[in-house]
Order: structure tokens, then sequence, then C-alpha cells
């Protein structure tokens, strides 16, 4: 680190905090009575006006515009030696409907003051330093979510992407294809996709979302790795007919074989005792869904999380086999369609110890931490070297209006953000 640059870089909080107050306001939600309702969906007029707003901070502050054909948008600093791959770092500022003003939100304004800070404290990187709007990373309008991020890894193909659109009525129906032509972003979205090497590192400040750092009293987090969701679709076919007159031993009842098979999933994710394992059965539809009907189909969609591939699969395959055995059992069918499964990340050691370092030499002990829900940064790890940088929220709550950072959590996580950005940049 340039000697001394920690102890200089000042980030301006009040400025901050007045950044992240004017962004919540770009939303069109009633407000409660009690902290800041945010709804800004990708693409709506609250998201673009925001969009606008942010890129004349950006413009004032001399940074180097560019915008990619899904949104995108690299604000750069040009470092001394622009030929060099750059440190970039970001987040989001879609928030899912009446959610909270800092998922995402603080990565970015975040990222800005870091880029102020160090600007003012007269250092000039060698390497350039990017701050990245990342389109669409609650899956809100599109049904899946860090749309940017994954067009940038190249983990969605950029064709099946165009054709993506929302499940609701009305314009919601509306494809990517359009909503993007329609907000202004041209060009294929193959041009979206960034090497591998294009990054010389990447962090991503952002709010815990769960309850760790303040039940610990530790002010900040460094995330060692990033665990990733699957999600699985199981169809149980039986057999129906009335309550009453389906005798118990002829029944193939669906719905108590899906029953088997949640309480089958939550075994086996315990089965573990690894603490990063999570196995959720969020929906279960039956059918026909009548009180005195014997359920004669039920669909359950499984979200499973791990940090570690195999151990999720394992836990897969163990719920598999217990399938097996039900389906002879009870003489039912069941199906299984792979919904979506991404990889999880591990984050880059050499990163990891520059932020830590960073943080002890501005006097915080830093814990080192798994984060349980995924970000742009997983997928930004399939192309440079990641971390990230946690900051608690209180009681762990995220996605809803009383989601809160106190401000100096929140000045410190760019503060340490900025350092960090200084080291990698001369790097
Ligand atoms: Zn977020």
């Amino acid at each position: 680190m340039p000697a001394g640059l920690a102890k200089r870089v000042d980030i301006d909080s009040g400025r901050l905090l007045n950044e992240l107050h004017a962004l919540a306001r770009f939303t069109s939600v009633e407000q409660p009575k009690e902290g800041t309702a945010v709804t800004r969906v990708v693409f709506s007029e609250d998201d673009l006006r925001a969009r606008k707003w942010l890129k004349d901070l950006a413009a004032a502050e001399g940074l180097v515009i560019r915008e990619d054909a899904v949104g995108n948008t690299f604000f750069r600093w040009v470092g001394s030696e622009p030929e060099l791959p750059a440190v970039a770092t970001g987040s989001h500022i879609d928030a899912i409907p009446h959610a909270g003003m800092y998922d995402g939100t603080v990565g970015v304004l975040g990222g800005l003051e870091a880029i102020r800070a160090l600007k003012q404290s007269g250092f000039v990187p060698r390497r350039s330093l990017d701050l990245v709007l990342l389109t669409s990373e609650e899956p809100t309008r599109f049904g899946i979510g860090c749309v940017g991020s994954r067009l940038i890894s190249g983990t969605l193909d950029p064709g099946r992407a165009d054709t993506l659109h929302g499940a609701q009525r009305g314009s919601e129906q509306e494809t990517l294809a359009q909503v993007r032509e329609a907000a202004g972003f041209h060009g294929p979205l193959s041009s979206v996709r960034l090497k591998q090497g294009q990054y010389h590192a990447w962090v991503e400040l952002h709010i815990e979302q769960g309850p760790l750092l303040e039940r610990e009293g530790i002010p900040l987090g460094i995330v060692t790795a990033i665990a990733a969701p699957a999600s699985y679709r199981f169809t149980i076919e039986g057999v129906g007919g009335h309550a009453g007159a389906l005798l118990m031993p002829d029944r193939r009842d669906a719905l108590c074989a899906a029953a088997e098979i949640i309480l089958s999933l939550e075994k086996h994710a315990l089965a573990t005792k690894a603490i990063d394992t999570v196995a959720t059965v969020g929906t279960c539809d039956v059918y026909p869904g009548a009180v005195n009907s014997v359920p004669s189909m039920v669909t359950l969609q499984v979200d499973i999380r791990d940090i570690d591939p195999a151990r999720r699969e394992r836990v897969m395959l163990a719920v598999r086999q217990d399938i097996d055995e039900l389906t002879r059992r009870r003489e039912v069918k069941v199906t299984e369609a792979l919904v979506n499964a991404d990889e999880p990340a591990t984050c880059s050691p050499h990163v990891v110890q520059v932020i830590d370092e960073v943080c002890r030499e501005q006097g915080i002990t830093p814990k080192h931490m798994v984060s349980r829900a995924y970000h742009d940064s997983l997928f930004m790890a399939q192309i440079a070297p990641i971390a990230m940088i946690f900051i608690p929220c209180r009681g762990g709550v995220s996605h809803r209006p009383d989601e809160y950072a106190a401000p100096a959590d929140i000045t410190n996580g760019a503060r340490v953000l900025a350092a960090t950005l200084a080291c990698l940049a001369m790097e």
C-alpha cells in the first residue's frame, strides 16, 4: 500500500449518506411509518432516472462512462498505465418490491465515494479503477438474478438472455430484448462478455444481509467464499380420488410422498453437519387442492445452497436414493427437473489478504466469513480474482423497508474499500 495512504483517505460520510438517501427517493412506492421503502425494478422509469442521476455524479468527478448492451455501466478513473488490466468495484441499484435502501446501493455509492476520497488524497492509480453498476441483480423482472454479471462472465447464453421475460401479465411479459432496446441499450448481448484477465481484481462492498457481524460486534467482514444455489423442481404423480371412498390401504397419495421428500431433504442437509449447507422447499403446489380430494399430483420447488458443490450434490444423491425407495413403496412417480445450478465461488486469497492488511492498518480486526446470499461477485469470480467486503446490517434484515446499516459502518466499509482499491491499483 502506498505509504500512509490509509490515513489520508478521507471519506465524506455526510455526502455518502446524503447520496444514499437521494438514491432511495428514486422510487414510486408509498413510504411506511418507519424505515425507507424502495421498489426499483430494472429498466423501470425509477431505475432509468436513478441511472441518469448517478451518471451525472460520476461525470462531475471526471470519470469516463461506458454502457454496454445490457446497461451495465462502467465509470472509469483512468490510471497512469491504462493498458494494464484495471481494478474494479461495484454492485447494483435495482431493488425488489418494497425493499430497503442499502442493498447494493452501499457498494455503488460507497465505491464512488472511495474513488472521490482517493482523488482528493492526491493518489494517482497505476491501473485504471472501474466503478461498475451491474444490471438486474434482482430476479424481479426477468425471473433470474445477476443478468448483467452473468452476461459479463459468459454464464448466461446471450441468445437465451434476450428472450427472458417476467412471469406476470402486461408489460412484465416484454422480453429483455424489447425492454433494453426501449431503455436505450442497443447491440448484441454477446458484446457484453469480458475476457478472463481483463480485470486485475474485483471487490464488492455490500451489507451482510445476515446477523453475524452485528451479533459478534465486528464492524467489517471479508468474504472468503460465496455459496451458490441450485434449484430443482420435483413433480410427484400419484392417484387421486374421493377422500371418503378411497380406502387407506389402496392410496397412492402424492402429497404424502412429497412430505417424505421434504423431510428427506432436511435430514440429509442436516447430516452434512456443515453450517454452510442449507436446503429449502419453498413451494408446494397440490393438485387438485380440495379438502375432500386425495392429492394426485404435487410440485415442489427446492433450493439448496452450499460453498462446496460436491457436498451440495451429495445431499441431492442421498435424497434421490430416498425417492427411489419411496416411489416403489408408495407406487408413485417422481420426476426431477434442474431449474438452475450455479457454481459456488472461492474468493482470491490474495485479494482477501490485501483487504485484511488494510483493515489491520486501520485498526479493524475483520471477520473472515462466507456469503450465504449470492451476489454479482459470484459471477465476476469467473473472470477475475474477487473478494467482498461486508458491513453489518441491523438484525441481519434485508429486502425490507427496515433494512438499516449504521453510518459509521458504511463509512468504515467505504474507507477500507478505498485503501484496498488503491493497493490493488498499484500492483
Ligand atoms: Zn445486493
